[in-house]
């Protein structure tokens, strides 16, 4: 019988590609849903922030409780800051970089404990072809980041910019389209540079995966405004392009975005917004509250701009301090409590704005329904906006279009 292997996967979309990448080179090993049933468990560990080590850390006590028997397997970008000491802790047995995810087989049969980092230049030679019980796949387009942002850990731990071999891309989304998904999210550590190294770019790639029969819907994970470049401008009209984009301002005072060595700038970020809103896109963004130098004016100035930008989702966050990044030192810091006030005060916002976003929209809903939860189907429309449908169809991984529903709080509700 094959020993069973149990995947925990911490952080974002591309370590959640990474376990698939994993899950599917593993050919001597079986994969269980049940943690406390497994021989082995391969934790895929993000360290974006201190605390993020910490959930890593209470992760393996866990198992130590639960499945004392198992043999653990650290990767991911924990693997880098923090896997040599938890190897010498002897908590866990092996820790090997993302780039040596492919090797997992072998990996997992070493007797001995190991630390194989692997290294910062590799790119996934993979192509995965499913991606079990979800509707939408995350296609892995590039690796690494070349931006240096005060705060962040990643370049560090991913490496720099380089993209995935266009054909290689494009046959995986070939084979996924063939096993009935429609809608391709394109995802990577900093999406937007994809194409800098290979001579192309994200515009050239999204129309070459528009051709693809099958290919329904296309969204990005998350760009930065200085690479909508004109080249991309040109393609905004395209039906297959979602109209709904995620473009990581981090924050939106002028002088908060030198202090945290962004790329962007307010006022062109501003034109790039108004540009996209008069085209009908709903527009999310990444926004850190409480990074240190926020005064309460430099705050009070983010507010009102933000006030001005015609946003409708956020991810926002309170600012968390990585060890090794340039933010860590820097002074004066701010208070928690603050820091969380503010992070509130941005998300109203942003929840009226989607509000407004929403009532002021008067046509049809295309929706991709991708779960049923308490009797009713869920699913987001072209606008990344959720929507809850009543009905006695079986509506699971389909894709329909509502004309009549109810605009509620934070959704839209139908019945279908
Ligand atoms: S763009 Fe900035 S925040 Fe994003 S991964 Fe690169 S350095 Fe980190």
């Amino acid at each position: 019988m094959k020993k069973k292997v149990y995947f925990k996967t911490f952080g974002c979309r591309t370590n959640l590609y990474d376990s698939q990448v994993m899950m599917s080179s593993m050919k001597d090993y079986e994969i269980t849903q049940d943690e406390t049933q497994a021989d082995a468990i391969v934790i895929n560990s993000c360290t974006v922030t201190n605390g993020a080590d910490t959930h890593v850390r209470s992760y393996i006590s866990q198992v130590e409780k639960n499945n004392a028997g198992a043999k653990l397997f650290l990767t991911g970008c924990g693997a880098h800051t923090k896997g040599e000491s938890l190897l010498k802790e002897n908590r866990i047995h092996g820790v090997f970089g993302q780039s040596e995810k492919e090797k997992i087989d072998t990996l997992l049969k070493k007797d001995k404990p190991f630390y194989d980092p692997g290294d910062l230049n590799h790119i996934d030679d993979i192509i995965v072809d499913d991606f079990v019980g979800k509707s939408r796949a995350f296609i892995k387009i590039q690796e690494g980041c070349n931006f240096r942002c005060s705060y962040c850990i990643i370049p560090f731990v991913r490496g720099d910019a380089r993209s995935m071999d266009e054909e290689k891309i494009l046959e995986q989304i070939r084979r996924l389209a063939l096993n009935g998904f429609g809608e391709f999210i394109l995802t990577g550590t900093n999406v937007g540079s994809y194409g800098k190294d290979t001579k192309t770019s994200l515009a050239k790639l999204m129309k070459k995966m528009s051709q693809i029969r099958g290919v329904r819907r296309i969204r990005l994970g998350s760009v930065e405004p200085i690479q909508i470049t004109d080249e991309f401008l040109e393609i905004l009209d395209e039906p297959w392009l979602e109209r709904h984009m995620h473009i990581a301002l981090q924050h939106t005072s002028p002088k908060m975005l030198k202090i945290m060595n962004r790329r962007n700038v307010y006022k062109q970020d501003r034109e790039l917004f108004e540009l996209l809103a008069s085209k009908g896109f709903a527009i999310g963004t990444d926004f850190i509250t409480g990074h240190p130098g926020e005064s309460e004016e430099l705050w009070l100035e983010g507010m009102k701009n933000a006030r001005e930008l015609p946003l409708t989702h956020i991810h926002a966050f309170t600012y968390s301090k990585r060890d090794g990044t340039s933010s860590a030192s820097m002074k004066p810091e701010v208070n928690g409590k603050i820091a969380k006030k503010r992070l509130h005060e941005i998300q109203d916002l942003i929840t009226e704005k989607n509000l407004s976003f929403r009532k002021a929209f008067n046509s049809n809903l295309d929706v991709l329904i991708e779960s049923k939860k308490d009797g009713l189907y869920q699913g987001f429309d072209q606008h990344f906006n959720k929507i809850l449908i009543e009905s006695d169809d079986d509506l699971l991984g389909n894709w329909i279009n509502i004309e009549n529903y109810e605009i509620r709080g934070d959704y839209n509700f139908a019945k279908f």
